[in-house]
């Protein structure tokens, strides 16, 4: 008998597949639309999960979660123990049963405030490894209103897709962090006349995304042909971690502080007030005078902020984490046999130009690297089996690097 599939009627030769039945046979083109038409008519099988990689199995409560990030990062206490406790809420939040006293935990996304390189994306990143769920960081600079030249807001969710392997469950329970959120800032606390395309208009666009709706996310790389289907996000259970360093802000604590000090009865209830750290006053208000509207302010309950890293946390950050620069250049040494160390001095020098460029932790790397290259290069040619960077090496090193521009 001349094998043909039953439903369309194709011969053995014209398919790759022929599947016998016992009266039959059915193609793999028939098989799978067989499968979509049992799928759109919601009698089949749950659709087969992309992946197990983002379940997440269990929780962890907040101080775990705080001494995982210890681990990694060099003081910021305060943020630390906020950032716990919101991302412990937040996966509680996910876990709640329908509750019929009509009681709904919200959503907490967070706002860290602190200046370039102390360690915002640091903290993120690490929490995202933790619970293993989608995670991906954007720069709200990129954005602009729709229509305009830059990118939509929407894209942030093409990205947390991508990552997620396309996988939407796991993306919708992902994390996004939105770094340089204060340069959306409108550039003034009163709304303005003109029309403000990088800043009021973009948080407008971006509060329906914190509080949770559905968008329709164009698929890999850009919509190009009209009828490319979209993929539909919630954003409900994404949780949102924006970061800024709101350059200034200072002087507005400042100025709230001290006008809330005037008056009756202040003097005797004036705290004591550390001008030296004054970030750590900071108060959702302060975020308005930057120029946030308080619509964002409000999808953002979660405020804390980050310290300035002084000379100790400096140093502490150059050996302490677990995933210290250090440790990374004597791991890439280890790997050729050689023992790399770095003498108490040496150290100090490279603590000592990370204060003096100012370029925060972001500079103990280009400073250990700019060391480092010579001794990169030659000694895994050599029979070597100890390397030790003393001071007199180091200083020697960095005269000859680019790095000394910066300097002046
Ligand atoms: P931010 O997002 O605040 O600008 P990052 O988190 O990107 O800063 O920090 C830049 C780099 O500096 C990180 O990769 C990390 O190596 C280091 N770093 C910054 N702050 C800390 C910290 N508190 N503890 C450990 N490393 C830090």
């Amino acid at each position: 008998m001349k094998k043909v599939c039953s439903f369309c009627g194709r011969s053995d030769k014209d398919v790759r597949l022929l599947i016998t039945g016992l009266t039959g046979y059915i193609c793999e083109d028939c098989a799978t639309q067989a499968y979509h038409i049992v799928q759109s008519a919601g009698l089949g099988e749950p659709e087969a999960k992309k992946s197990d990689r983002f379940q997440i199995k269990k929780v962890p409560k907040p101080t775990e979660i705080k001494a995982y990030l210890d681990e990694y990062i060099i003081g910021q206490d305060e943020a630390k123990r906020n950032l716990s406790v919101a991302v412990y809420n937040h996966y509680k939040r996910l876990q709640q049963p329908d509750d019929p006293s009509g009681v709904e935990i919200e959503k907490s996304n967070i706002i860290m405030v602190g200046s370039t390189g102390t360690g915002k994306t640091l903290l993120a990143r690490t929490i995202a490894k933790l619970l293993d769920v989608p995670f991906t960081i954007v720069d709200a600079t990129v954005f602009t209103e729709a229509g305009y030249v830059g990118e939509d807001v929407e894209s942030i969710l093409s990205r947390l897709l991508q990552v997620a392997d396309y996988d939407v469950p796991a993306a919708e329970r992902g994390i996004v962090f939105i770094d340089e959120i204060d340069k959306i800032a409108r550039k003034s606390d009163n709304p303005s006349i003109t029309r403000d395309v990088s800043g009021e208009g973009v948080q407008q666009s971006l509060l329906k995304l914190l509080e949770g709706t559905v968008v329709n996310v164009p698929p890999k790389g850009g919509r190009k042909h009209p009828d490319q289907d979209y993929t539909q996000v919630d954003t409900r259970n994404i949780l949102f971690i924006c970061g800024g360093a709101f350059d200034g802000i200072e002087r507005k604590i400042a100025q709230r502080l001290n006008t809330h000090t005037v008056g009756y009865n202040s003097v005797q209830n004036v705290r004591k007030i550390d001008k030296e750290d004054l970030m750590q006053y900071i108060l959702p208000q302060d975020l308005k005078a930057f120029g946030l509207i308080p619509e964002i302010i409000g999808r953002l309950p979660v405020l804390t902020y980050l310290k300035p890293l002084d000379r100790d946390a400096l140093a502490r950050i150059l050996t302490e984490p677990k995933n210290s620069i250090v440790k990374q250049y004597a791991k890439l040494f280890a790997m050729d046999g050689i023992e790399l160390t770095f003498s108490d001095e040496a150290l100090n020098l490279i603590v000592d130009k990370a204060v003096e460029y100012k370029l925060g932790a972001r500079g103990l790397r280009s400073i250990v690297e700019s060391i480092m290259m010579d001794a990169m290069f030659e000694v895994p040619s050599t029979d070597a089996k100890t390397f030790e960077v003393t001071l007199d090496y180091a200083r020697q090193q960095l005269d000859k690097s680019h790095l000394q521009k910066l300097a002046s």
